[in-house]
């Protein structure tokens, strides 16, 4: 089957969620690729862009799926791997606006110029901060990706869209002194809403325990610092 060099290579599909856009029942599609490799990725299986013919998810079945679900679902998020780097995504999301829904994108801030490109059209955006600049490339897999989230959060902050900012807390990358850090940082910014995400130990990690996951967010100095520094924050186990 031959492929648009614009369409959308879905990897899966999360068909009801409420947990995924704020205060909206949405469909969640998973966008294969990401260039990053962060060492506590839950969706290793969707970093290389596949032949779309391998999943049961065509662009052309998942729009067809929210065409038949309007009424049941209000909106639509754009996650993955790391949705800014299909091509496709403008278009996808412009589809799914023209049929009524709500848009949202989860991403990394991979990419800012084409999340400029993006951004009129969108009505929530989740953006993962990984951890503290000095931390950034440990935390992408050997990637300068500072910089990159650094405008895009940027664009986010000028734009006045809704968004949020959340951190997965990898103990094994990640201190209480880093998310100190990361939220005087974010703080300083302007940023109104930040999450910090419990770690859940990625398969192949053998050397994390609950409890020490649990430590890193519970520091009670920490939480008491960023539950004053934002106007939501919430820690997400
Ligand atoms: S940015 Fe997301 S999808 Fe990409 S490697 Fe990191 S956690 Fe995985």
């Amino acid at each position: 089957m031959s492929e648009s060099k614009t369409e959308i290579k879905i990897g899966d599909v999360e068909t009801f969620s409420i947990v995924d856009f704020p205060s909206h029942i949405a469909v969640v599609a998973f966008l294969q690729g990401c260039p990053w490799r962060c060492p506590f990725c839950y969706n290793a299986s969707l970093q290389p862009l596949k032949n779309t013919d391998e999943s049961i998810w065509t662009a052309d079945k998942f729009f067809k799926f929210i065409e038949k679900r309007k009424g049941m679902l209000d909106a639509v998020v754009f996650s993955g791997g790391e949705p800014l780097v299909q091509e496709g995504l403008y278009n996808a999301v412009q589809k799914a606006k023209d049929m009524g829904y709500m848009v949202g994108l989860h991403t990394g801030g991979y990419r800012p110029e084409h999340l400029r490109k993006v951004l009129p059209l969108l009505d929530w955006v989740g953006l993962d901060i990984k951890g503290p600049k000095a931390k950034y490339k440990a935390l992408t897999g050997g990637f300068d990706a500072f910089d990159a989230m650094g405008k895009s959060l940027d664009l986010l902050l000028q734009s006045g869209i809704h968004f949020e900012c959340r951190t997965t807390c990898d103990p094994r990358e990640l201190t209480v002194d880093d998310l100190f850090e990361l939220g005087a940082f974010l703080k300083n910014k302007g940023v109104k809403e930040y999450y910090l995400q419990k770690y859940r130990p990625i398969e192949s990690d053998k050397s994390t325990t609950d409890t020490v996951c649990e430590s890193l967010i519970s520091d009670e100095k920490l939480i008491s610092f960023l539950s004053g520094a934002f106007e939501k924050f919430e820690v997400r186990r």
